[in-house]
């Protein structure tokens, strides 16, 4: 009896665990990678470093991926897709390391303020650059632009299904989407021109927003106003580093995760671009998803740092709830499974 108990233990966890995939928060600093590993391949979202002070981020992905890649022999160097959410140096400037000592097989990003980096990479990899913009989303509305994913996974088991909502954006004179207002100004920043990703997994989902603001967030919010469940989520990936302007109470709302995970810089870096230099992640922030009642509660509280405004000295705050951040803990790697539990390691 004891025997067939430990066959079926054995045999159910197996299964679990081929069932799993593994999103992987690199840190790169004050900047963004995200790494989701599958079974037969991986999608990377963004391969930044920290600006004015790229070598302890170019170490750390570069060993990071190294390690990956030694770990996982099969996946042959290559990465099946990358997504460049925008245009901005903390979310691409790491592509020419890339592009050096791994296979990229397709970039997504979009063509707003498109830097030379990511078309001589595309070069290199013999491939041509994908871009997502407000034509095509309008042409797709509201199914979104899927990227096929069938094939990094074993036959049989669950087939994630990675959605891109939005890209770049076009307001040139003001303009009301659905009872909202927008004018040009907020548009002409990459920032609010980022892809919207979002993947499900079973019933498992998760949303990355790149580094939208406000006025991105709005709207999306006015584009999909009738389909606003596409974005009710479990797992969120933190707006533009857990800034002020990153995450909206309304579009929290929308999304109501159960966890939070913010990708910021080591609060020790005092340059340019770090992340006591922006204030990542605020305060303000931290406070409204450690509020948020969708967002599961800790077994106990934990002692982190936020910053009140830019510049200025961290502030040890706790928190009760599952938020994360890479300038807390280093790099994070979660497990999902296709029953919505996630187990972050
Ligand atoms: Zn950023």
């Amino acid at each position: 009896m004891k025997q067939i108990l430990f066959t079926i233990l054995l045999v159910f966890s197996f299964s679990v665990q081929a069932d799993d995939f593994k999103a992987h928060f690199i840190n790169v600093g004050q900047a963004d990678a995200t790494l989701l590993e599958f079974s037969k391949g991986v999608v990377l979202i963004d391969v930044g470093g920290e600006l004015h002070n790229i070598k302890p981020s170019r170490d750390s992905f570069n060993n990071y991926l190294s390690k990956f890649y030694e770990r996982r022999t099969d996946l042959k160097k290559t990465i099946d897709v990358l997504i460049i959410t925008h245009n901005h140096y903390d979310h691409i400037s790491l592509i020419t390391d890339l592009s050096k000592n791994y296979i990229i097989k397709r970039i997504i990003t979009t063509k707003f303020k498109l830097t030379k980096e990511v078309e001589k990479a595309a070069k290199n990899e013999q491939i041509k650059l994908e871009f997502i913009d407000y034509k095509l989303m309008d042409s797709l509305m509201p199914k979104g632009y899927e990227v096929t994913l069938s094939g990094l996974v074993n036959a049989g088991s669950t087939i994630p299904k990675l959605v891109l909502y939005s890209g770049e954006v076009l307001i040139k004179t003001p303009q009301t989407i659905n009872n909202t207002k927008f004018t040009a100004s907020p548009f002409k920043d990459p920032n609010n021109n980022s892809i919207v990703s979002k993947l499900s997994y079973g019933k498992s989902s998760l949303l990355f927003t790149g580094d939208l603001e406000v006025e991105g967030m709005e709207y999306l919010s006015a584009k999909y106003h009738n389909n606003l469940s596409l974005f009710d989520v479990d797992f969120y990936h933190v707006g533009h580093h857990g800034a002020e302007n990153g995450t909206t109470k309304e579009f929290l709302d929308i999304m109501s995760p159960k966890i939070a995970l913010i990708s910021a810089g080591d609060s020790t870096h005092r340059n340019g671009g770090s992340a006591w230099d922006h204030g990542h992640p605020r305060k303000l922030i931290v406070d409204l998803l450690n509020n948020q009642p969708s967002i599961t509660k800790r077994n106990q509280t934990v002692r982190v740092h936020a910053y009140p405004e830019e510049e200025m000295n961290p502030e040890i705050i706790e928190i009760k709830k599952e938020i994360y951040c890479t300038c807390w803990t280093g790099s994070i790697v979660m497990s999902v499974d296709s029953n919505g539990k996630y187990i972050i390691q």
